[in-house]
């Protein structure tokens, strides 16, 4: 009797080739229209040469960085205080990668049209693959700006945040060619209300803007613990002020940064996130005494741009496995993504992937142009706008990406849990959804002319007369001042759809832009898959779906 007849108990059938090692670029249509549209047409090889990284040994880093958890060490075993937090080598090839290819530094070092377009375009592939090491990453681009404003910490500090060399050695910075920065404002008391903050800086000579000052306090979130050094807010007699503070000393000790424990927190897992205390710890005042929110909000505005982008890349993740799996799984003896009702689900998720990544990098364009006043208003506005809808958005769409998949989708090994625990952080983190809202009225009332630039910008004359009674209606919503904080969520919902339908409008694909104003603007569509009929799903999803072979 031949046994092994028997150990074969079945083919493997009806399931999707792998997308293993493709190039996430080259499989992304929208990707490749909006970065050229958005002026960064010269960076393309190199956006290219990041989504052939991303797909392939950045995805398989990315598994491995977050099976495998940053293991925190507050003593070694003699009993020294070390503060030491370990990563997986997968974790460092993903922050080397991204150092070397310019994801924290592209647009400061090369300040061209398209260049936060270039960098965003990048950081958008690299998320896909992982996520959590977008969050150092994203900080220490994100802390340029606020650095630029002490111009003597900023020469010693900027050209190792610039550097495209990951050095991730536990030694003082004067050590290193390149550094890593991080963030921490958040105390227990108050996150959002970081004025509540009680973490005081005491000077050690003279007070004020480039002064040593010893820090004693907490901060109930520090993520990236092991960055070189972090802006801060401490309490001084003028109030909060912001403060750079090393992990080590000039003389190369430790400073007095004390890492309590690592949070166990829902997703971002490659990512250590910390709660810290300072015990008198050394750091030199940015900006000037008491101003220290303005002057953090410097970085905050770059990492809200980061968490546009992030939460674009986890959708089209999320997209590219279910149109995948769709375009090559037959149920009833159909593909999946020829049955009408899944293609009603994957032109919508479509839809909402290509209108976040359209207003992302339309965000990105404003930045690349720092001396237009009028760019300048639009993203002051339009961070908060975006971070609040882009970030809400994605839980719910991974979600319905997954179900595509069926129960493969709920299996680690798709990727789909991994995105779906990630993100929630973007809407979290950095001000949540309400935060955004309320900081879009601040936008509208405390600068002048962000209003007019906004409708400037949405333009009236549409050729679309459902746009404009959108727009109308927005109008409206606006000169009525009563209940504004109470609507805060539903006018900034109005101004992203509204950006997004005009965004899409213009760049001329009917069958896009029809179908997003059709279903975004006509008040239906709770859930995805709602498209109204006539709707041209089957261009919808071939635009969206990996060509097979890759
Ligand atoms: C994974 C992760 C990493 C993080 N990393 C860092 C870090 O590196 N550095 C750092 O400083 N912080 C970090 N944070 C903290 C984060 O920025 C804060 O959690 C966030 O800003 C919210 O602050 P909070 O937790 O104190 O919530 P709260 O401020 O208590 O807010 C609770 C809720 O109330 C809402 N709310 C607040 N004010 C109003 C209002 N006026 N009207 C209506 N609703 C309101 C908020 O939108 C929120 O939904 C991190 C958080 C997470 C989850």
């Amino acid at each position: 009797m031949n046994l092994h007849q028997y150990a074969e108990t079945h083919d493997v059938t009806n399931q999707p080739p792998s997308l293993d090692g493709a190039n996430l670029y080259r499989i992304d249509l929208p990707l490749q229209q909006w970065s050229r549209h958005f002026g960064a047409g010269w960076a393309q090889d190199r956006i290219d040469a990041y989504g052939a990284l991303a797909g392939g040994p950045l995805m398989a880093a990315g598994f491995l960085a977050n099976q495998n958890k940053p293991q925190f060490s507050s003593h070694d075993r003699y009993g020294h205080r070390i503060d030491l937090v370990e990563f997986h080598p997968a974790y460092h090839e993903l922050m080397r990668t991204a150092i070397e290819h310019g994801l924290p530094s592209l647009p400061w070092v090369e300040p061209r049209e398209g260049a936060h377009v270039a960098r965003a375009s990048m950081t958008y592939l690299h998320s896909q693959a992982e996520a959590g090491s977008g969050c150092p990453l994203t900080m220490t681009f994100a802390a340029v700006p606020a650095l630029k404003l002490q111009p003597e910490l900023a020469e010693y500090w900027l050209p190792k945040v610039l550097a495209t060399e990951y050095d991730p050695r536990n030694v003082g910075d004067r050590h290193k060619v390149g550094v890593t920065l991080g963030m921490a404002m958040t105390e227990k008391q108050g996150g959002t209300d970081v004025r509540a903050n009680t973490t005081r800086a005491y000077p050690v000579g003279a007070p004020g803007p480039g002064q040593a000052y010893e820090l004693v306090g907490h901060k109930w979130f520090c993520s990236a613990p092991m960055c070189d050094a972090f802006l801060t807010l401490a309490q001084t007699d003028k109030g909060l002020s912001c403060f750079l503070l090393p992990r080590h000393r000039p003389d190369d000790s430790r400073n007095q940064f004390y890492i309590q424990r690592l949070k166990n927190k829902l997703g971002n897992c490659s990512n250590a996130s910390s709660e810290v205390e300072f015990r008198g710890a050394l750091a030199w005042m940015i900006g000037e005494e008491g101003r220290g929110v303005p002057t953090i909000i410097e970085m905050g505005a770059m990492t809200r741009f980061d968490c546009m982008v992030g939460s674009s890349a986890l959708m089209r993740q999320a997209l590219t496995q279910a149109a995948h799996h769709c375009a090559h799984r037959q149920v009833g003896g159909r593909l999946l993504a020829e049955q009408p009702l899944m293609q009603n689900v994957l032109a919508d998720l479509a839809l909402e992937s290509e209108a976040a990544l359209a207003l992302s990098l339309r965000m990105g364009r404003a930045l690349d142009q720092p001396d237009d006043p009028q760019q300048a208003k639009f993203a002051r506005l339009v961070t908060a706008v975006g971070k609040y809808w882009i970030c809400k958005r994605a839980p719910a769409m991974i979600n319905e990406a997954a179900e595509c998949m069926g129960g493969a989708g709920y299996v680690e090994d798709s990727i789909l849990p991994r995105l779906y625990r990630e993100a929630p952080v973007n809407s979290t983190w950095e001000g949540s959804g309400n935060v955004q809202c309320l900081d879009v009225l601040r936008a509208l009332s405390k600068e002048s002319g962000v209003l007019d630039v906004l409708f400037d910008e949405l333009g009236d004359g549409h050729s679309d007369p459902r746009l404009a009674v959108h727009i109308g209606n927005l109008k409206a919503a606006f000169a009525d001042t009563g209940d504004i904080q109470y609507r805060a969520r539903q006018l900034t919902e109005g101004i992203a759809l509204a950006l997004q339908a005009k965004l899409l409008l213009e760049a001329g694909n009917a069958t896009v832009s029809d179908a997003f104003i059709g279903s975004r603007l006509s008040g239906s569509g709770r859930v995805y898959g709602v498209l109204p009929r006539g709707v041209d799903v089957g261009e919808l999803v071939a635009r969206s779906t990996p060509n097979w072979p890759l």
